[in-house]
């Protein structure tokens, strides 16, 4: 749909430096970022905070050790630091967790390549607190939540840190709102129109429809961005992605000690099974999914797959019953589509728009939960030109996160 609304149908006439689209973790990212950069920002979510991929996820506050293996050392020590400074500033809502890493003689991945890996992790950590790691003695293994131990070659500990995605999105998007942003919700954005110095943007609250307008818009719309594109006018250049989800099971099943990172028997991708509220959380999968993104399922055969990683590795929890799911949710990534399997690709953030020196619009695709502050002050520099002079109301470096 283009650009629905004609200036006379406003209802408002408000204005602001920047509208950003979605509530997740990145439009609230932004927002703080923004409004502590000074800048009359507007937030339009069309369902809740969180409600999409920044509730989905595996909840993990990591540079993603597995990324080592594809070399995105800039994107592990980008991750590593933005843990860090989240540790310090939001202490209540991140916190660093045991990982352990069994290597049994059939793994794929070998104790020395992981060996090497953690080291690599600990200096691209800036050999900080929690970037350390162990081999266990084997006399801890049966401390290890009923581990299998035949084949079982090694086992690393390393600290990683988890959060509870929707309570972090909520918290960046109420530091926000402290510092001026407003966000309207439920109101969904419609289409907009980008004319010389400014964008006018149409959106709608239930029945109805209003407009306003901005120096800036900035697309966090997650899985429906490279949709939201095709609502620009003019039409913005189209950007290539796939939606690959990934599916978790809440179990019902005593919460294990730690967080296990384990190599799925039938293709070697790591899988986590880790505490979650008292129980337990196992995921992730990879399917491409096609469809919209509100159509999205967790599917019976990454049931399957989940359950047969846990059992494999944890034979009490072999039989796990259905009424043990307590909740399947998938969460979508975007991608940019490139061919190769979902899991070597890149997961660094895509920051789509013109590079004009004063670009109107901006679109946020991807990246991760642990680096949307980081992601944000990117956003924030390419747009820079594009916005008014504003007086500095805080630094999101050093704004804490409160818990509720
Ligand atoms: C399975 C999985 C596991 C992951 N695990 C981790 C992890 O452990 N650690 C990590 O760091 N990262 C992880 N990630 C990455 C991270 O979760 C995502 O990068 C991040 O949540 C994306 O946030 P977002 O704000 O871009 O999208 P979303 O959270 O999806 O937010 C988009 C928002 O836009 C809104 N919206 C869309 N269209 C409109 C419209 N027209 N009008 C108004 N609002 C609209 C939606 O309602 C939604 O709230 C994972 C991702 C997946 C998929």
């Amino acid at each position: 749909m283009l650009f629905p609304f004609t200036q006379e149908t406003e209802t408002v006439s408000d204005r602001y430096d920047l509208v950003v689209i979605g509530a997740g973790i990145q439009g609230a990212g932004v927002a703080q970022a923004a409004a502590a950069a000074g800048y009359r920002t507007l937030v339009l979510e069309q369902t809740a905070i969180a409600a999409a991929t920044s509730s989905q996820s595996s909840k993990l506050i990591h540079g993603g050790l597995r990324y080592l293996e594809s070399a995105q050392f800039r994107l592990v020590r980008e991750a590593l630091r933005e843990r860090a400074l989240l540790i310090k500033l939001a202490p209540e809502l991140v916190k660093l967790v045991p990982f352990y890493l069994p290597i049994f003689k059939q793994s794929r991945r070998k104790a020395w390549q992981l060996r090497v890996g953690l080291n690599l992790y600990r200096a691209l950590g800036g050999f900080g607190p929690g970037t350390g790691f162990t081999t266990l003695d084997k006399s801890e293994w049966a401390g290890l939540d009923g581990l299998v131990t035949d084949d079982l070659v090694s086992v690393f500990r390393y600290y990683d840190g988890q959060t509870d995605d929707a309570v972090l999105t909520r918290a960046v998007m109420r530091s926000a709102e402290s510092l001026g942003a407003e966000l309207k919700m439920p109101a969904e954005f419609v289409g907009a129109k980008i004319a010389g110095d400014h964008c006018q943007v149409a959106y709608r609250e239930g029945a109805a429809e209003h407009s306003c307008r901005c120096a800036v818009l900035v697309n966090c719309g997650g899985p429906w961005a490279a949709r939201l594109l095709e609502t620009i006018e003019p039409r913005q250049a189209p950007f290539d992605v796939e939606l690959v989800q990934g599916s978790h099971l809440w179990l019902e099943l005593e919460a294990p000690s730690g967080c296990y990172y384990l190599e799925a028997p039938s293709d070697g991708r790591g899988v986590f099974a880790i505490p979650w509220y008292g129980e337990t959380l196992v995921g992730t999968t990879e399917t491409v999914h096609h469809g919209p993104p509100e159509e999205a399922r967790t599917l019976p055969a990454e049931t399957e797959y989940l359950l047969k990683t846990l059992g494999h590795y944890f034979p009490r929890y072999r039989d796990v019953a259905p009424e043990q799911i307590k909740r399947e949710y998938c969460g979508l990534r975007v991608l940019p589509k490139s061919g190769g399997s979902p899991f070597s690709r890149s997961r660094e953030v895509i920051i789509h728009g013109d590079r004009t020196r004063a670009p109107r619009m901006v679109s946020v695709m991807g990246g991760k939960l642990t680096t949307y502050r980081l992601t944000a002050q990117k956003v924030m520099k390419m747009v820079e030109a594009s916005l008014p002079a504003a007086e500095t109301k805080g630094d999101t470096a050093r704004l804490p996160l409160r818990g509720e």
